[in-house]
């Protein structure tokens, strides 16, 4: 990998992207040492321009940044690190340094949603009333949801397929809610499985 680090007095801008959410988080500099060291050690270390001297993210506060890949744009003089956060990135205290939320999607917003729906149990919410009906209810429900996506496999129609489909998810992040669980949990069971 070969970096121009002369076309900015010896400084490079490095962006720093959430290896699982793919979130921007943050934006730094890095000089040749820095970089370096950011290679050898696996954690992240700027160039503060500030401070004037190397930074490794998270050397108060503990909230360092893990290297998982390094790359670099087609001109040689940006970085793109991706990196698995400890703890929230920006000294605001926010997730990311650009004020966005710790989303990972629609999907994750809508788990965020139902959660609170039942934890205020939120009278005149679909979702609370089914959860108050037990977990049967709920489990069946998403046995339903599936059996009528089984139904719409066999057809052509993609309307009705995609519809279906959502009404399965959806009534899963329920079940998965009613039994204390996240999708962080499923999905790292993938994960684990993918390695
Ligand atoms: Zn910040």
């Amino acid at each position: 990998m070969k970096i121009d680090f002369n076309k900015d007095n010896g400084l490079v801008p490095v962006v720093i992207q959430d290896n699982r959410t793919l979130q921007v988080l943050m934006l730094g500099y890095m000089n040749e040492e820095a970089f370096e060291k950011t290679k050898k050690e696996g954690i992240v270390t700027f160039f503060s321009r500030s401070k004037n001297r190397l930074w490794t993210k998270g050397e108060e506060s503990g909230n360092f940044l893990t290297v998982k890949s390094i790359d670099v744009d087609c001109d040689q003089d940006t970085i793109l690190i991706k990196a698995v956060p400890k703890n929230v990135v920006c000294h605001t205290g926010s997730f990311s340094c650009f004020g966005e939320k710790n989303t990972k999607g629609f999907l994750y917003e809508l788990e965020e949603k139902i959660s609170q729906r039942i934890d205020m149990k939120a009278e005149g919410s679909y979702t609370y009333s089914l959860y108050q009906r037990g977990i049967n209810k709920m489990a069946q429900k998403v046995g339903e949801e599936a059996v009528e996506l089984v139904i719409e496999a066999k057809d052509h129609n993609e309307e009705l397929f995609k519809n279906e489909a959502a009404d399965l998810l959806y009534h899963f992040l329920i079940l998965l809610k009613a039994k204390g669980f996240s999708m962080d949990e499923i999905e790292k069971v993938l994960q684990d499985r993918d390695q």
